[in-house]
């Protein structure tokens, strides 16, 4: 990856002349079946573009609980795009077309209007769940037939295709716009691109630019995104068996209540009332060398990536196998 970042041919994106950054936009629309794409600093910026070109003030979007373009985006929906958010309780971290169709607002003064849907896939706060592609399909059909935009957060998109592949060119078929991360899972420093129609992405453009995200020589990341999409997909099916490894490591701990269903390459595991809390679990397991994350009033997260290695698995196992209680 170095390597290529090191070759990769340059120029200036803001004006469009950055080869590499052009090829990674290309690359990745054609991968998952849009017209167009555009680069991003990060995944925030990529979800938060995607959902302000289709929204309106006052409009609201309708999304899980647990979503991370609520939850984890500093309150974007609300600053960037003035509107709000009506949250659906899921299945760990996904919705269902039923459910959206009861949460639609009747068209009348006094309600927000209902204007756009965001699914994640995989979920993150759903401890990684994979979206059914007969969910997803559902959804779209119902957002064409109701004139709803339907957004994709696919940080995690990869890790999905992964667990339960389908054909990546129908993305583009289900969803108005995406964002999928090349920083994650794939491994590469910085960035996400957001995906979408021509006309949608020549808006994202201005906007990325308004927001300050438009990037000059961006060519040496384009280069290790596009190097992460080509040569370090096929290996996310290892983070997936560390992860179920883990899972069931931690199943075994007396200090642990329950480990939610591992699906992809996060497990989250809530801890026993009398194990204290989170963050104290997640400091007691850092001084034995294991790197986790609170994450809510009783939970742990753990990640599985591609520098956790397996020797790196078999320590974790001896490691907390220290940890009695
Ligand atoms: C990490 C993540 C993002 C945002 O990515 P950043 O690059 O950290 O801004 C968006 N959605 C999901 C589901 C994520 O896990």
């Amino acid at each position: 990856m170095r390597e290529a970042m090191i070759q990769a041919r340059i120029g200036d994106d803001v004006f469009g002349e950055d080869p590499s950054t052009r090829e990674l936009e290309t690359y990745c629309a054609d991968l998952l079946g849009f017209e167009a794409g555009l680069f991003c600093p990060s995944g925030t910026m990529a979800n938060q573009i995607g959902l302000h070109i289709h929204l309106r003030p006052g409009d609201e979007v309708i999304c899980d609980a647990l979503s991370h373009v609520y939850l984890y985006e500093g309150g974007g929906i609300a600053s960037n795009s003035m509107a709000s958010v009506n949250l659906l309780t899921g299945d760990r971290g996904r919705i269902r077309a039923a459910q959206i169709e009861a949460a639609i607002q009747p068209m009348d003064v006094h309600h927000p209007v209902s204007r756009l849907v965001s699914l994640e896939n995989t979920a993150n706060k759903g401890g990684g769940s994979v979206y059914p592609l007969d969910w997803i399909r559902e959804i779209s059909d119902f957002c064409k037939a109701r004139n709803l935009f339907l957004h994709l957060d696919g940080a995690r998109i990869w890790n999905a295709w992964v667990a339960q592949p389908f054909e990546l060119r129908e993305l583009g078929r289900l969803f108005h716009t995406a964002s999928v991360c090349l920083s994650k899972g794939l491994g590469a420093p910085v960035g996400s691109v957001l995906l979408g129609s021509q006309q949608d992405i020549s808006q994202a453009r201005r906007v990325r630019k308004r927001w300050g995200g438009g990037m000059r020589q961006s060519g040496f990341l384009a280069a290790a995104g596009l190097y992460a999409l080509q040569y370090q997909m096929e290996r996310l099916h290892e983070d997936h068996e560390k992860a179920q490894s883990i899972g069931k490591l931690l199943a075994g701990k007396s200090w642990i209540k329950e480990v939610m269903p591992v699906e992809t390459n996060i497990v989250i595991a809530s801890l026993r009332e009398e194990a204290g809390s989170p963050a104290d679990r997640v400091k007691r397991l850092k001084e034995l060398g294991i790197f986790a994350s609170p994450f809510g009033a009783d939970k742990i997260r753990f990640v599985t990536h591609l520098d956790f290695s397996e020797e790196d698995l078999r320590i974790f196992a001896q490691q907390l196998s220290l940890m009695s209680d």
